[in-house]
């Protein structure tokens, strides 16, 4: 008697237990996902990548701007497919433009499908954890371990593992159900609109040359870019949504004014054929916490990490996805996924990005307040400043830095100005 009701017990143990499929699931194969799953497959670690389109990078909006940074920090050589940035040009309203050449490439543009397809290579034996074309519609957290619904060309069904790594994006699946964050409100999230010119192959590559327009006539409190790759050229413009919203101008309105009634825009696209358009959103949020729970983390810009003075998020969002699998290695070799477990990854992209997040947020903030233009305008006044703005919205230097390097011209043309 005494027997069967140990056996009985056990059964019923064994049952609540829940069995899990792996011990990590990642969300999204954008830069955050794809380097966690790189830095989980160094360490063998079993886990699966669920993402929604069918290949990486696939018609995601994006710039495709990455800094020479990012390459030394994710330990990535430049690959087929990156074209060289080796100038950078500004114009503020009113004013002329002004260049900064760098003796070597400060940074690449690249199409985000071939960023996508160099990640994927990266990361050993994929074609075993990396799922394409699999939609995950919600996920649940219980004290004893995670469930993923996923729909695939199999139909829908329920993956269990002990953690989620989150890095679906802006809008990340897991704000459905609050398990982490709430949604950003328009005032923290950018939203930006781009057309991809295109030349035709037997006329030169466009100049390897970044430019960025400041003033309110190129967006709404925001700036335009154009971001050139061999013969095509990204032209976006965008600003917070919330400024968006209020504008009386469409992007569009915006774009259609750089590309054809401003120089040197108007010439260098003269004859490009427009052959795409796509909007997206950033967030621009700063700081944003919690990323973390018990069982989940927040990689990338489901966590906002993304700047929120240039909106580039592709290097900051690959460094999170790195920390994030580091502590899930962790967490899988002590087999706690506590909330306290998990602080640490918190702790460590805070020390690694978080200056860039906070000192961002605080230039955003002054640049709305006092207009791009009229601070641009004395910052680009010496050649100094000038170069050094050229580094930071380049991502080569940081925010702070360059705050500390232009505050004392800044003070003495506002002083000379009273
Ligand atoms: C117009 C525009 C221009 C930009 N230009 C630049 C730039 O030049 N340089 C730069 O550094 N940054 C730029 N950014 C920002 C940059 O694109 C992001 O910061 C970066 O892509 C964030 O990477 P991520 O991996 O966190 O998210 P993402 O790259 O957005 O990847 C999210 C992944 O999750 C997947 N996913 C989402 N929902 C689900 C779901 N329910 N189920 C399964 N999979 C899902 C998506 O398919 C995708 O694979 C730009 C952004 C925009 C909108």
């Amino acid at each position: 008697m005494l027997m069967s009701t140990r056996v009985l017990l056990h059964t019923q143990l064994t049952v609540a237990i829940m069995q899990t499929d792996t011990d990590v699931i990642i969300i999204g194969a954008g830069p955050a996902g794809l380097t966690a799953a790189r830095k989980l497959s160094e360490h063998a670690i079993d886990y699966l990548l669920l993402s929604r389109e069918s290949t990486p990078g696939k018609d995601k909006p994006c710039g495709g701007y990455l800094p020479l940074r990012a390459f030394t920090d994710l330990q990535i050589r430049p690959f087929n497919g990156c074209h060289p940035v080796r100038a950078v040009r500004m114009k503020f309203s009113g004013r002329e433009v002004v260049q900064v050449d760098f003796d070597k490439a400060a940074g690449y543009n690249v199409a985000r499908d071939s960023l996508g397809g160099h990640l994927l290579k990266l990361i050993d034996n994929h074609s075993k954890h990396v799922q394409m074309k699999s939609l995950v519609t919600a996920i649940s957290i219980g004290g004893d371990g995670c469930t993923v619904t996923v729909r695939d060309n199999e139909g829908v069904r329920d993956l269990h593992s002990e953690l989620v790594i989150d890095c679906s994006g802006t809008t990340p699946v897991s704000i459905k159900t609050s398990l982490v964050r709430e949604r950003l409100s328009p005032t923290a999230m950018g939203y930006a609109n781009q057309f991809y010119y295109e030349r035709e192959a037997s006329q030169e590559s466009f100049e390897p040359v970044n430019e960025f327009y400041y003033g309110p006539e190129f967006s709404p409190h925001g700036y335009a870019w154009i971001f050139p790759r061999g013969h095509v050229a990204v032209v976006g413009t965008g600003g917070l949504a919330s400024e968006v919203r209020r504008s009386e101008k469409r992007l569009t309105d915006y774009l259609n004014h750089l590309v054809n009634d401003t120089e040197p825009a108007r010439t260098e696209l003269a004859g490009a054929t427009l052959v795409r358009r796509d909007a997206g959103l950033m967030p621009l949020a700063g700081i944003v916490r919690p990323s973390y729970s018990e069982r989940i983390m927040l990689a990338g810009d489901a966590a906002a990490h993304c700047s929120p003075i240039t909106g580039e998020g592709i290097h900051y969002s690959a460094i999170a996805g790195r920390l994030a699998a580091e502590t899930a290695i962790e967490a899988v070799e002590d087999q706690d996924f506590s909330k306290k477990r998990l602080r640490s990854y918190e702790q460590a992209w805070t020390r690694a990005i978080g200056s860039d997040l906070r000192w961002g947020l605080w230039l955003q903030k002054r640049l709305m307040h006092g207009g791009s233009s009229e601070i641009g305008g004395s910052l680009l006044a010496s050649k100094k400043t000038t170069r050094v703005i050229a580094e930071m919205i380049l991502g080569n230097r940081s925010v702070r830095s360059a705050i500390l390097a232009v505050a004392p011209s800044y003070l003495k043309s506002k002083l000379l100005r009273h």
